[in-house]
């Protein structure tokens, strides 16, 4: 499909990983071989002269693991340690992987005030220009430890399309457990159906995107994508909901092949991040 095909030239892309494609989903505990494969897959893109940046989640999942929590974390404060012990453990081992292949991961921890504060934002987005031109992956996740209610992005699906808008990127990946936006739920309905264009989000489809994630560790859920593209195609940035049990997705999709949904951009005139922020 000639549409798909442009997918093959663009230059800086945005991914996003959540908790419940990085863990078991039995244990919780962290999926070693996915990160890996993650990584691996990041480094091919980066030896394709792209430039990449990684949305992860995760700080809160193996914060728990490390502290022995099953339950998930009910109140703030709770979910603010968690995320400082878990957010470091994280990055240790995203670090270590990227070294593996010789890249260098950087980390990038962002609050809404980051995208509010014209100074803040300003800076942010050198800091991923400068990181971008020095050849270095910049890893982003909420800055948990010091997020409170009023300031959270609240999941990573939204702060991923802010960063991507940020960027300026051309492509903003969102990778699900699910393989993209189905025309009703699929585990209910089984006549619903994958849709793999979207090139205008109606209101007709912000309706099929009931919240349909399942997991106990992420926050998501297809309302959330949803928000996500309408920031994304506003900014004039093609995004693709797949299926993250399969990281491979992200080569094929960057070559071309039909996997998951990909929602068109058609940049809105006189598009104004700040608009897409409450
Ligand atoms: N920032 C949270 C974490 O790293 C996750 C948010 C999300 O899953 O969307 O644990």
């Amino acid at each position: 499909m000639e549409i798909r095909e442009q997918l093959k030239h663009k230059k800086r892309v945005v991914i996003k990983i959540g908790s419940s494609s990085l863990t078991h989903q039995m244990t919780g505990e962290v999926n070693y071989q996915k990160m890996e494969q993650l990584t691996r897959v990041l480094c091919d893109l980066r030896g394709m002269g792209k430039d990449v940046i990684l949305v992860s989640s995760g700080a809160i999942a193996v914060g728990r693991k490390a502290m022995h929590m099953n339950k998930r974390p009910s109140t703030t404060a709770e979910k603010q340690a968690l995320a400082s012990i878990g957010q470091a453990r994280l990055m240790m081992t995203y670090q270590r992987l990227f070294a593996e292949y010789s890249q260098v991961a950087a980390q990038i921890l962002m609050t809404k005030n980051t995208m509010k504060n014209d100074l803040s934002r300003f800076n942010t987005r050198n800091t991923f220009e400068e990181l971008l031109s020095m050849g270095a992956i910049p890893i982003v996740n909420e800055n948990d430890t010091v997020a409170t209610y009023e300031i959270e992005f609240g999941d990573n699906d939204h702060l991923s399309a802010y960063v991507a808008a940020l960027t300026k990127a051309d492509l903003l990946i969102l990778l699900s457990d699910i393989d993209g936006m189905y025309t009703d739920d699929p585990s209910r309905n089984p006549d619903a159906s994958l849709i793999p264009i979207v090139s205008e989000l109606t209101e007709e489809y912000k309706n099929m995107g009931k919240s349909t994630s399942k997991s106990d560790v992420g926050t998501g859920g297809m309302s959330a994508k949803l928000d996500a593209a309408r920031i994304a195609v506003d900014a004039g940035i093609d995004m693709v909901i797949a299926n993250g049990s399969n990281v491979r997705n992200i080569l094929d999709i960057v070559s071309g092949k039909d996997v998951g949904t990909l929602f068109l951009a058609h940049q809105k005139k006189n598009f104004d991040l700040l608009n897409y922020i409450d």
